[in-house]
């Protein structure tokens, strides 16, 4: 691994789960700002592809490695981002046990790491913690309604059990530990195949493919781009004091599925239809965020509208597939299936 001049006093970041989706964008954004960045991740779900030009980059290492193996690392570390998890259904029911081994083992590894150093610690948890909510929208004081034994627990109680060690470790005063709960959000680096709603229906219209709208559609998700979503990361993590609390990140404009469905082939040119397939069990149906305690804590709020992200994501997904990267189905959210081909595709 690459090693800096011990004079160099820029800040060092170690961005778990950095060659995914979201940690790519995270990456970059850091580089960008000047910091050193450490990527760590197994590429169960990201990929190398997703780290492109970062690779040349003299300030950045990517280093792989399984999280629920223990870290060690000579250089100090200022600030830990955890987001080391498979996000989507298909892919963090693939193998429900590491799923849960890695919110809950992975994120000790790290916070001993963040421990030793003093360091920041960034988790990313998620709106799943919500569960399927009776409160809406879900604001941070809201304990959730979660099926503790169903299919979605792993990820879950998973995430839920990270919450748990951030601030048992930041009341023992160990580390400053800081939890970002992100809602649905999309945009470029997601994995053509990975079964998540934006990514399937662009990918399916771009394929003239019937959109797959898992039960009646009337469900609700709130969408947020991710540009929108790593500047908030970055103020929370880079917030003078810690905010002792859970923030919630996303985008209040809440859609049903169907509306989503209108959109993707009103803005793609497309054969593609609507076909309505089984309900995935403990699918919650609705969400949407209360982003109050951003808004007042980091002065954030998402700017870039569903339309204007939708556009910039398929304009993405069309260079993907014009460097013949997508020469698989995305398939229709059935587990195994969908986590060979995403292996195969990259
Ligand atoms: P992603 O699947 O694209 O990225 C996750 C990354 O973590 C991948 O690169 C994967 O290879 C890596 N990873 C998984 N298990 C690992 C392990 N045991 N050790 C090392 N690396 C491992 O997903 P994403 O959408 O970029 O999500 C990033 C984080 O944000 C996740 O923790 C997810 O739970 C959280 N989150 C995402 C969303 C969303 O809508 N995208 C919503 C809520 C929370
Ligand atoms: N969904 C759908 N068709 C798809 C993929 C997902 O109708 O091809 C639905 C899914 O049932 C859920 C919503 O879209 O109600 C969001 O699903 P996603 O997997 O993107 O995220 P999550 O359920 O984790 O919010």
């Amino acid at each position: 691994m690459a090693r800096i001049n011990i004079a160099d006093k820029r800040k060092v970041a170690l961005v778990a789960g950095g060659a995914g989706f979201i940690g790519s964008h995270l990456c970059s954004e850091l580089l960008t700002a000047g910091s050193r960045v450490i990527c760590v991740d197994s590429y169960l779900t990201g990929s190398r592809a997703n780290l492109g030009d970062l690779l040349e980059d003299p300030l950045f290492s990517a280093v792989e490695h399984d999280v629920c193996d223990e870290l060690s690392f000579e250089e100090r570390i200022d600030c830990v981002y955890n987001l080391a998890c498979p996000a989507s259904p298909p892919s963090y029911q693939a193998d429900p046990i590491h799923t849960l081994m890695t919110s809950v083992t992975g994120t000790a590894n790290l916070l001993r790491l963040a421990e030793r150093d003093g360091a920041v610690f960034l988790q990313a948890s998620t709106s799943e913690i919500y569960g399927d909510p009776e409160e809406h929208p879900q604001g941070e004081d809201y304990w959730g309604h979660v099926n503790c034994t169903g299919p979605r627990a792993c990820y879950d109680e998973g995430k839920r059990a990270a919450e748990t060690l951030c601030f048992d470790t930041l009341r023992a005063g160990n580390v400053d530990a800081r939890v970002a709960r992100i809602f649905n959000t999309y945009g470029p680096h997601m994995q053509p195949s990975d079964g998540r709603i934006i990514s399937n229906f662009i990918v399916q219209a771009l394929r003239n493919e019937p959109l797959t709208i898992y039960g009646s559609g009337l469900q609700t998700r709130s969408f947020c781009y991710v540009s929108d979503l790593v500047d908030g990361l970055l103020r929370l993590s880079q917030r003078q004091t810690n905010p002792l609390g859970p923030v919630n990140l996303g985008n209040p404009q809440e859609f049903t599925v169907v509306k989503l469905a209108e959109m993707v082939l009103s803005m793609v040119r497309t054969k593609s239809y609507v076909v309505h397939e089984a309900l995935p069990e403990d699918d919650p149906q609705r969400r949407r965020p209360n982003i109050a305690r951003a808004r007042e804590l980091l002065g954030w709020e998402p700017k870039v509208a569903l339309e204007e992200g939708l556009s910039q994501t398929i304009e993405w997904f069309q260079g993907e597939l014009a460097s013949a990267r997508l020469r698989r189905r995305p398939g229709s959210a059935r587990p195994q299936a969908q986590v060979a081909a995403l292996r195969q595709d990259y």
